[in-house]
């Protein structure tokens, strides 16, 4: 929860979540955090890479070894670095082969009205800004149901087959009818962070009304992060499975297994405070999967976090696929740190290197060998470097996105709509062959290159014609309006 002159507040959301982040102003900040995990092992670089080569199972200590590429020197080793990308880009060639996928799809993202005040996050605004009469414009949207499914249905005629929509959480956001009356019993308590939908400007419906709004025309709905589900189940002793079973009748395809951030507690105590903690992103994980649903996993690294948190992480993630087979692609985000308040207060200096992004997408594909495909997030790393990450073990290269409004509004300069056609000459110019996917990975068609333009097939309404590239709304109201972003990523 962030206060309104800036300081983090000791609100505890969740009753179990402890807020430790109120003193991290100042250029002491860096400093003065100091963490029980850290970046020591017993392991040596050589023996990690060897066992990485051979296919064997690594421990922590061996990713640990091999993101620090080696912990017995100081800094990255350019030469062992080389070493560590090239096992992995091997394995990915075992595992999925040369062709790089990606998916036609649009992001909707029903509001940026979000109190939980994570330290790293710039895309959300304060709710009280959204009530009704309050004065000033807060540049954010909410959207009602309605709005939601005339963007899909719009999007849809243009041939994409994905909606992606993670949100801000809302306080008027709920379950479903019984939920807002559940809630409005206890709206006195304010560690449930809900007011009424007559408290605002636009009701954005309930979860499940949205879900039944974007779920048009065979659409595949990939929406509800774990935070989001934790959100739909306040106040209530509903379980994560009821809630995403739910959600799944209402239309919900796949969970996005954003807000994960790094799945270690001291870290998230400081980086987002008011968020569940890392048991409760598991367990609305597992809720999903045992609901029928597929999910994705997520890290978000290079703030303040080190080597033995990101390798603890990746550790939690293949032992929730060991347990459940959901997880369909691991997607390495790296921290956009303009414009956020971990920056502008100091508690960190910049973000991740292009060595530790090449290392984290090489050591993801080499630890996690049971989930098949690693994304290359273009709208984080930019064109050309995450062009050079699919020879770093990654696959995947996201979708057709009409824009990135979250990335946008945290600093990062690539957040834009990338046409099918974009995607197959970017793909083809580094002598892969590019394909295009459905959300599950279940079917890929790889493309002929006969010279364009290009178009999607797996779509409803997609017969391989070219997707429009939508009039170029340049200012950022108009991209809010075309709703596009991922608020946890
Ligand atoms: S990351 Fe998500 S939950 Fe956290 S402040 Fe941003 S929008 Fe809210």
């Amino acid at each position: 929860m962030t206060d309104a002159d800036g300081s983090v507040s000791s609100l505890d959301l969740d009753g179990d979540r402890a807020v430790s982040s109120s003193d991290l102003d100042g250029d002491d900040a860096v400093s003065s955090l100091s963490f029980e995990h850290v970046p020591e092992t017993d392991q040596s670089f050589e023996n990690a890479l060897e066992k990485a080569r051979n296919g064997e199972r690594l421990t922590v200590a061996d990713g640990v070894e091999l993101l620090a590429t080696g912990t017995d020197v100081e800094g990255i080793d350019p030469v062992r670095k080389e070493r560590v990308l090239e096992a992995a880009d091997r394995r990915r060639a075992e595992v999925v082969g040369e062709e790089v996928t990606f998916v036609a799809n649009l992001n909707n993202n029903v509001t940026t009205a979000c109190n939980t005040g994570c330290l790293f996050c710039n895309f959300k605004d304060t709710a009280h800004q959204f009530e009704a009469g309050h004065e000033g414009d807060h540049g954010g949207f909410t959207k009602t149901p309605e709005e939601s499914r005339a963007i899909v249905a719009d999007a849809l005629d243009l041939g994409i087959y994905e909606v992606c929509s993670v949100s801000g959480l809302h306080p008027a956001f709920a379950l479903n009818d019984e939920h807002h009356e559940i809630l409005r019993a206890k709206s006195d308590e304010r560690d449930l962070n809900y007011k009424p939908p007559e408290a605002y400007e636009t009701d954005p419906g309930t979860y499940v009304e949205q879900m039944r709004a974007m779920s048009v025309g065979g659409v595949h709905l990939h929406s509800i992060t774990p935070e989001e589900a934790y959100h739909a189940r306040r106040g209530t002793d509903w379980t994560y499975e009821e809630v995403y079973r739910e959600l799944k009748a209402a239309g919900l395809d796949s969970a996005p297994g954003t807000a994960a951030e790094i799945l270690v507690d001291e870290v998230r105590d400081v980086i987002c405070p008011g968020k569940i903690d890392t048991r409760g992103w598991i367990d609305a994980m597992e809720g999903a999967v045992a609901a029928g649903l597929d999910v994705t996993a997520t890290i978000m690294y290079g703030h303040v976090e080190n080597e033995m948190h990101r390798v603890m992480h990746l550790k939690a993630i293949r032992d929730l696929q060991d347990r459940t087979g959901g997880i369909t692609e691991f997607v390495p985000l790296s921290f956009v740190h303009e414009n956020t308040p971990l920056y502008e207060r100091g508690v960190v200096s910049g973000g991740a290197s292009d060595d530790e992004d090449e290392l984290m997408i090489a050591v993801s594909r080499l630890f996690l060998d049971n989930v098949d495909n690693v994304q290359s997030s273009w709208v984080k790393y930019g064109n050309a470097k995450a062009l050079k990450l699919l020879n770093c073990g990654a696959n995947d290269f996201m979708g057709t996105i009409l824009s990135e409004e979250i990335t946008k509004r945290a600093g990062g300069r690539y957040g834009e709509f990338r046409s099918f056609d974009d995607y197959v000459d970017m793909i083809a110019a580094v002598g892969r062959p590019p394909a295009e996917r459905s959300t599950d990975y279940r079917t890929i068609r790889r493309i002929d290159l006969d010279g364009g333009p290009y178009g999607p097939t797996l779509g409803p309404k997609a017969d391989g014609s070219p997707m429009l590239e939508p009039a170029r709304r340049g200012d950022d109201d108009a991209r809010r309006e075309d709703g596009a972003a991922r608020a946890d990523d």
